[in-house]
């Protein structure tokens, strides 16, 4: 096998491709400060996610949450122009309780699934008075019974709009994590879950900034651009060819 098993009593061992095969052992702390401090220094030329943005802009928890719920599946300066047709309008959850939903569609188009998120959005405000009086909750658990708030959603309001320690794992950081030998899962949740175990939680918010503008400007799915890439000596995929994550 591999070329080297000849014709010996017993063939060597079979070896198995890094990462995937090999036995998995994780990253030390020191490995994980080592990472986060070579992406932190390049994720400072690269543009900040649009969440992020508007995050560091204004902690208003509404807006915080309808824009990350129009940002889902959709790029940032699609998200970005969205949300400026539609805040003038409805610049509070009571007042885009008042907008139709045929209009708020109008308003988001063209984002990701724009009248499923329309039709979520006019939900939100009867959904947010009903269960928590009014007032955006804060725990992920709480936002993520809201209509259109998946978990990683969740996370992102409540680390974004609150400062909670919170991992929110899109396939960017599920699919990176996996090549740099961090975590090995299957699923974002899988990863969210082995992050909360090995990460200390001062670089819970920041590993998904960091790890989404690296995913969105460099380690793609598909084609990464590794030469010269700052972690390269972590990475158990240079070329990106780990089949076993999901994107
Ligand atoms: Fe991504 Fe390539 Fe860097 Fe590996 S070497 S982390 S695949 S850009």
């Amino acid at each position: 096998m591999n070329g080297q098993g000849g014709t010996g009593t017993r063939a060597a061992p079979a070896r198995k491709r890094p990462g995937r095969g090999a036995r998995f052992r994780g990253r030390t702390l020191e490995e994980l400060e080592a990472i986060h401090a070579a992406l932190a220094r390049a994720f400072g030329e690269s543009p900040a996610p649009v969440m992020d943005l508007m995050a560091a802009q204004e902690r208003d928890p509404y807006k915080i949450l309808v824009g990350t719920i129009l940002s889902a599946r959709t790029k940032d300066a699609t998200t970005a122009a969205a949300i400026g047709r539609l805040f003038p309008e409805a610049p509070t959850l009571e007042a885009l309780g008042r907008l139709p939903e045929a209009r708020i569609a109008e308003l988001v188009f063209p984002v990701g699934f724009y009248r499923a998120k329309a039709h979520h959005l006019a939900q939100l405000p009867g959904a947010v008075a009903e269960r928590f009086g009014g007032a955006i909750p804060k725990t992920v658990e709480e936002l993520a019974t809201l209509p259109g708030v998946g978990r990683k959603t969740a996370n992102l309001v409540s680390a974004l709009a609150f400062g909670l320690p919170a991992i929110c794992v899109d396939t960017h950081v599920h699919r990176i994590n996996n090549r740099l030998g961090i975590v090995r899962t299957a699923t974002p949740l899988e990863t969210e879950m082995a992050l909360r175990r090995c990460l200390p939680e001062r670089l819970w918010i920041p590993w998904n900034s960091i790890f989404v503008s690296f995913g969105q400007t460099r380690c793609k799915p598909v084609g990464p651009r590794c030469e010269g890439c700052p972690v390269r000596a972590f990475c158990l995929e240079p070329g990106g060819k780990q089949k076993g994550t999901a994107k």
